[in-house]
């Protein structure tokens, strides 16, 4: 039977039932705050006619919201020991699925028939590459409304120049429009962890904002750029093995757009990215 498990008091009820020890190796941070979770069933703008993946669904706090506002949920949970907890908290839905696996592991792509939404409290240790993840696989993901910890939050919607400012930035960008839908205090969470939270809307773009000759080779360029942020975009494009560029035509390269050569890659929006890769597309081949 399914009980509010928004309430700490109920959660750690539960947790202490199943004899249950959180692990830290897996970011287990239970959510416990009714607010937060109305601002992320509200920023996902779920319907009854949404597919909705739900990452890490712990004991179920998040989940039975989602199952009651979608029309079903597919939840993967890495930690065996929370899939009786689950079935238990959520035996009153009948349009779940709960999945024990890693989902680092699983074909996004074979999930669902037809699109899908993905919302989540993440896990902080692994955020990154499951964000890289849904975007990169290829999956029909139409948006993705994650709980992060609020440095990467902004790390996702930082602008050229500034610290925050990398690959997060300029791959989020590429694929979707961010949107920070609520900051999260850290005794919004049992264990309360040691840093502040946010939520952050990523609604897929229908087409990217740029349309490179070869995205991949962009995104290299990209990645090349950032390896060795300190260096001039020049130094940190021709010593990256993988893209086999000399520095003359990394020089030719940057100056062709009007920028100067001692520029660093920091400085750079997505559209000069862009173009920049193409330019060096042309000057290799
Ligand atoms: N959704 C719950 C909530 O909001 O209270 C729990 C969120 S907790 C921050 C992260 C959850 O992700 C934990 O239940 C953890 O076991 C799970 N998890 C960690 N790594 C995972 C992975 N690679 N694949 C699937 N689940 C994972």
């Amino acid at each position: 039977m399914s009980r509010d498990l928004s309430n700490p008091g109920n959660t750690l009820e539960l947790v202490r039932k199943n004899d249950f020890q959180f692990k830290k190796r897996y970011g287990q941070n239970f959510l416990v705050d009714r607010k937060v979770l109305t601002r992320i069933i509200e920023g996902a703008e779920i319907d009854k006619n949404d597919q909705v993946l739900e990452i890490g669904p712990g004991i179920g706090t998040l989940t039975a919201e989602l199952c009651r506002a979608s029309g079903s949920v597919k939840a993967v949970e890495i930690d065996r020991e929370l899939i009786p907890i689950l079935k238990q908290e959520l035996s009153d839905y009948d349009n779940i699925d709960i999945i024990n696996a890693d989902i680092m592991e699983l074909d996004l792509c074979g999930l669902f028939k037809g699109s899908y939404k993905v919302v989540a409290n993440l896990p902080y240790y692994i955020t990154t590459p499951i964000i890289m993840k849904l975007f990169e696989s290829g999956a029909d993901i139409s948006s993705v409304t994650v709980m992060v910890q609020r440095e990467v939050a902004d790390r996702m919607q930082a602008k050229p120049g500034g610290k925050d400012y990398g690959v997060l930035t300029l791959s989020v960008s590429y694929f979707a429009e961010a949107r920070i839908i609520a900051n999260v205090p850290p005794n919004c969470f049992v264990p309360r962890p040691e840093v502040s939270s946010a939520v952050i809307s990523l609604r897929r773009h229908e087409r990217p904002p740029v349309q490179p000759k070869d995205p991949e080779f962009m995104f290299s360029v990209i990645r090349a750029a950032f390896a060795q942020r300190r260096k001039t975009l020049v130094n940190a494009l021709s010593n990256a093995p993988t893209l086999g560029i000399t520095k003359e035509a990394a020089a030719s390269a940057i100056e062709s757009l009007g920028l100067d050569a001692r520029i660093r890659g920091e400085r750079l929006s997505l559209f000069q990215f862009s173009e920049l890769s193409d330019r060096l597309r042309e000057l290799s081949q």
